[in-house]
């Protein structure tokens, strides 16, 4: 316990943890001792994964590639990409997922965290507005907090809340942000439409395409190729490498006006250690692999499957046709209660508690890849029926 001795930074830690364990918030890291797959190794017990952002199972298959390109490019990219550390394997990378993306250029950052921060930063100023969906990505929102623009957000989803928004400011300049599918409830903003506010309201429109590149779109262009946008419709792209393409990095897309502003006034782009080129040759390699439709058909037809056989069994699925299935319970311990449950019967699912999702919505958030065969969600299903408490049923 604290006491007057104890220093005052030390009262806030051991308050704020112990806060934080009484609500059952708890978080705690679980040590893999296997490569990301469906099956994965824990604490010598293996569990079958249903946690991952590894939409299209691409995690493990690069290793070959990432072996090869180290041997020639070493580990680090020695500098920032301003400095040093621009390498060729850099500027092919920008080129392919500019092309793949349906975009003029693209920019590499090191995390989708940094391209967040760096863009909407780069992008706003005091006196400008930014705008943002409530359920938007942390990366999104901290982005907005540091910014000295003001910064306003609206109910999930609710574009006439926005389209209020956008027609009584005062400030001239607003950046409209919006994730495309929401990494915690899977469901998809309506991009056409945020697009042709953005148009109408002369603001500027940043998506955050993080689950959507590779899901989304024709061969996994994303979601400016799923609501059939042009690049200039969409005029500010996010993706990330480390989801459905099965890597580390992100970047962002635009015209080339903008890219080259971002290389002028991001911090987090100019600031940090570029991504090590064998990173980003491996990545080249696993772009090729995710533009294999088949891995879509076959992601899609699971979460189908699993859909189908989950409402015959009652189960409170949200609505989502995304690789992201969360099934909503409410209190935390109920979802850590599951939780268990099922990691006692090999099946691994994350209890998603708040301060991720607001208070009372704690979910177990189920997600799918193209690496899941009928017979693993066959598993799952089963677990959940054991141990989904029918007064958690519809
Ligand atoms: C994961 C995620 C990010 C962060 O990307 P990293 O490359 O992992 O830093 C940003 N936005 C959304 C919506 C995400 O889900």
């Amino acid at each position: 316990m604290a006491n007057a001795t104890t220093p005052i930074w030390q009262q806030r830690i051991a308050s704020a943890n112990q806060q934080r364990q009484q609500a059952n918030q708890w978080r705690r890291r679980r040590t893999l001792a296997s490569a990301q797959a469906i099956e994965v190794e824990q604490d010598g017990r293996t569990l079958l994964n249903f946690c991952s952002n590894d939409y299209l199972g691409l995690a493990n298959q690069a290793g070959e590639d990432l072996a090869k390109a180290a041997l020639q490019w070493g580990l680090g990219s020695g500098a920032s990409h301003l400095v040093c550390g621009h390498s060729s394997v850099h500027d092919e990378l920008e080129q392919a997922l500019a092309a793949h993306t349906g975009y003029p250029r693209a920019l590499l950052f090191s995390t989708g965290f940094m391209a967040n921060l760096g863009c909407i930063n780069a992008l706003t100023q005091r006196g400008d507005l930014i705008l943002q969906d409530k359920l938007n990505h942390a990366s999104l929102i901290d982005g907005a907090l540091l910014s000295r623009a003001d910064f306003q957000r609206y109910r999930h989803l609710d574009y006439d809340q926005l389209q209020r928004q956008l027609e009584q400011r005062k400030q001239e300049m607003a950046l409209v942000v919006s994730d495309s599918i929401f990494s915690m409830d899977g469901d998809l903003a309506d991009v056409a439409r945020l697009s042709q506010l953005c148009q109408q309201q002369n603001a500027m429109l940043m998506i955050d395409d993080a689950h959507g590149l590779g899901v989304l779109g024709q061969h996994g262009a994303g979601v400016r190729d799923h609501f059939d946008l042009s690049a200039a419709e969409l005029p500010l792209y996010i993706g990330t490498l480390g989801k459905a393409l099965g890597g580390f990095g992100a970047f962002a897309a635009g015209d080339e006006a903008t890219m080259d502003y971002l290389v002028q006034f991001a911090r987090p782009y100019i600031y940090t250690t570029a991504l090590p080129p064998a990173v980003a040759a491996a990545m080249l390699a696993n772009l090729e692999r995710m533009k294999n439709d088949q891995l879509r058909l076959q992601l899609h037809d699971s979460i189908r499957y699993f859909r189908q056989r989950a409402s015959e069994l009652g189960l409170n699925l949200m609505a989502s046709d995304s690789p992201i299935q969360p099934l909503m319970v409410g209190p935390e311990t109920d979802t850590l209660a599951i939780s268990a449950a099922l990691e006692a019967d090999g099946i691994w699912v994350t209890a998603i508690r708040p301060p991720t999702v607001p208070e009372g919505s704690s979910r177990l958030r189920i997600t799918l890849t193209a690496a899941h065969q009928s017979q693993h969600i066959d598993r799952l299903l089963v677990a959940l029926d054991r141990h989904v408490p029918a007064e958690q049923r519809l």
